[in-house]
């Protein structure tokens, strides 16, 4: 099994090929047809297990080539903290290295002058943690209107962090038909009850 049985556009595969990927793992395998068809997913798999390239790769191919207008943000990926924000961005910016496609990312504890100059810009995916993005939503510089694609990551340590309050309110402001994609390590009660709110009949992998 290769990344080309995966349906995938020239582009990403090329950059697939540029990273030195040669066989997906099984969350990719079993996450990337799902996304593609534009399901809900809840993916029960830790860090290490590949999971950002199973959401980044087909958000890149489902968002490529589309007309958008405007410079609303088209998908959102919360995450917990500054150091996975920054490896999701790298990601993205690794496979998406021939779409052309803008991601940004966002996260506190450092200045906004720039994380703003650049929502000013326009991002089509944007990488987040859960403050600095209230903070800027709060502020009018981050337009979640035009949202197709909603990734929460990490959601087990979201509640550990006490971020659970946050990533709710995040949830109250983006469209209601969207695409979402759900990721926990572990699926404790109250993670669960996020998860039924969240997801619209969702397909589930356990990796
Ligand atoms: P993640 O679980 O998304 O944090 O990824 C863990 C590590 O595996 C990262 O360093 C990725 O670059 C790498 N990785 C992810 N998918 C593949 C793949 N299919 N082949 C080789 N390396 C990969």
């Amino acid at each position: 099994m290769s990344f080309k049985n995966l349906n995938l556009i020239p582009s990403i595969l090329k950059a697939l090929d540029a990273q030195g990927y040669t066989t997906p793992t099984p969350i990719q395998k079993q996450a990337i047809p799902v996304v593609l068809e534009k399901r809900d997913l809840l993916g029960v798999a830790q860090t290490g297990t590949g999971k950002t390239a199973a959401f980044g790769i087909p958000i890149l191919q489902l968002l490529d080539g589309k007309k958008h207008s405007g410079k609303g943000v088209k998908a959102l990926i919360l995450t917990p903290t500054r150091e996975l924000a920054i490896q999701i961005d790298e990601s993205l910016a690794a496979y998406g290295k021939y779409i052309n496609l803008t991601h940004s990312v966002i996260f506190g504890g450092v200045s906004q002058v720039n994380q703003v100059q650049k929502l000013k810009r326009g991002v089509d995916i944007l990488v987040a943690t859960p403050g600095r993005l209230l903070d800027l939503m709060n502020q009018g510089h981050v337009d979640l209107r035009t949202l197709e694609i909603f990734v929460l990551d990490e959601a087990d340590r979201m509640l550990d962090m006490g971020f659970i309050h946050d990533v709710k309110k995040v949830i109250k402001s983006i469209p209601e038909k969207r695409q979402t994609l759900f990721f926990s390590a572990t699926m404790p009660e109250e993670i669960q009850g996020l998860a039924n709110m969240m997801l619209k009949n969702p397909v589930k992998i356990e990796v």
